[in-house]
Parts: C-alpha cells; structure tokens; sequence
C-alpha cells in the first residue's frame, strides 16, 4: 500500500485497515490545525491506485480486517460516485468487512446530500468522524472551521437520517476563558438539533496549540488565551449539562484533563458529580500546558 502525507486515524480505529482515497484536507485553513499546513494539497487518489492498494491490502489482511478507514482530512469530499465505487470494491475483495468510515465535514456531508449519502450507505460506508469543533458561530469563524451552526445541525442530521453513524469530536477550550460557557451552551444545543433516531457518538479533546498554526502565533501576541484546567471543566459541565442525548460520550484522548466515558442523558449525574470532584482537586493535579508537535 502506497501512503503519501500525514496519516491519521481516530483512536477509536487503531484496529482498522488504513487504505488511502484522498491525501489532504480541501479546506486546510483551520486555525488550531497543523497537520496539513505544510503539505501536501488535497487531491483523490487515482481509482486505479486506490483499487490496487485494496486489493493488496485483500491479500494480506483481508481474512482478518472486519473495519477499514480511509484516512486523510476529509475522505467524504470525494464525489459520490468515486467514493460508492471505493466502498463496493472493498466489501467485493474483503466480505468480512463490518465497516468503512471516513473523516468527513459538515459542507462534504451536506454537498451528497440525501440521496448520495443513502447511496454510500448502501455501499458500505458506516461510520463519519466529524471534527464539529464548537457550535458556536462567533467562535468557527474566529478559528476558520469553515462552516457555520445552521449547516452543523442541517448536514449532521441529514446524515443521521441516511443511516450513517456519526461520530462528533468537541474542542473544549477552543473559545478561551471570556466565551467558554457560550461554546459549551451553543454547542449542546447544535448536537441537540442534530441528534434523532442514529447512532451518535460524541468525542472531547481539549485544545493543544500546536506548532506552525496561527492560533499558536495569536496566542504569542497575547490574542488568544487558553483556558485553565478548572475552566475546561466548568465548559464541560455546562455541555454535558445541556445535552439531550441519547448519545454516548467519550473523552479518550491525550490532550484530556479528565477520562470520561457515559451514556447522555442515562448516566448524567454520575458524570457531573465526577467534574465536581476534579473541579476540587489543585491545579498540580493536572497535566501542564505544552506545545503539541504532532
Ligand atoms: S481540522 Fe480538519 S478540516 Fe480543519 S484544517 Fe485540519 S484536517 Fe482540515
């Protein structure tokens, strides 16, 4: 298999087969992201390419595979028709597949539309990662996620009603300490809008500055402030306090002051309770502010 760029994958698809159909982000502007920024630009793979990657991938893991992400920033921006015929050729060279998934973006989900996204589903495409960020619209602008509340709740539920499982990673500190509850209220309430008969996942990352990123540069000029740990979970709490559900959530990543793990709205008082306690503890007996390179 040929790999060109950075490849990333969630966490939750360390055991997936990785088979690369695009190689960047088409959007690339975000202000907290870095993984793209020096290249390369975004382009679909040759479906030529892409078919001899999977069939190689066929040959030597394919009794075993049961899952398959196709990595790069944004997979879900291919054209309906290439991406249906990606999925169709995998499940043809590896039945036992349980699933595909891709990173996708609300604009991406919302450009197939229904009747495209119900014809991937019917491909075999499972699962969309989605870096929703914040539903806050003063703060998507100010960090150029390139999309806005109204396309989040309309693209997020238009997926959810093809029968795709969509899995949101929520940015806590992205709106500094002056907007923290405002990011944490709005976006509670775009996962409400979007959330319905699906399967919905929610994901917590804390924000990191990384290198070689204009929110690290702002940061430097003293125009933009990261939030303290105690911050992050009084954000938290007001989140978790304000989503609907059903849902489950997870905070299983690095860059988390705090593992949480629950179903909304089913297990809502043990996880406050747990926030409560941490919302106690000095600020020592958290991780400290560093300057992520990856
Ligand atoms: S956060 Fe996602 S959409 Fe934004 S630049 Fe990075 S890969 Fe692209």
């Amino acid at each position: 298999m040929r790999y060109d760029g950075p490849i990333y994958r969630p966490p939750s698809e360390a055991d997936s087969l990785l088979v690369q159909a695009t190689v960047g982000c088409p959007h690339n502007k975000c202000s907290f992201c870095m993984v793209y920024k020096k290249g390369p630009r975004f382009k679909v793979r040759p479906l030529g390419e892409i078919k001899a990657d999977l069939a190689e991938a066929a040959g030597l893991y394919g009794a075993r595979a049961r899952s398959l992400f196709l990595p790069a920033g944004n997979s879900l921006a291919m054209p309906t028709g290439q991406l249906t015929e990606v999925c169709r050729e995998a499940l043809s060279l590896m039945p036992h597949l349980e699933r595909i998934t891709v990173y996708a973006s609300m604009a991406a989900i919302e450009a197939h539309g229904p009747q495209g996204l119900a014809r991937l589903r019917r491909a075999g495409l499972r699962r969309l990662h989605v870096g929703l960020e914040s539903g806050h619209g003063p703060t998507l602008a100010r960090v150029k996620k390139g999309t806005d509340p109204e396309q989040q709740a309309r693209a997020g539920a238009m997926a959810l009603e093809a029968g795709l499982e969509l899995c949101l990673y929520v940015l806590l500190g992205l709106a500094g300490p002056e907007q923290s509850l405002d990011h944490a209220r709005a976006t509670a309430q775009v996962i409400n809008r979007i959330n319905r008969a699906g399967q919905l996942t929610v994901r917590l990352r804390t924000l990191v500055p990384k290198v070689n990123t204009l929110l690290l540069h702002q940061m430097r000029r003293g125009r933009f402030t990261l939030c303290t740990p105690h911050e992050i979970i009084a954000e938290t709490r007001e989140l978790l306090s304000g989503l609907s559900g059903p849902l489950e959530l997870h905070s299983d990543h690095y860059t988390n002051y705090l593992n949480l793990r629950g179903r909304l709205p089913r297990d809502r008082r043990i996880l406050l309770e747990g926030l409560e306690r941490a919302g106690r503890l000095p600020r020592e007996a958290f991780r400290p502010d560093f300057v992520g390179e990856q």
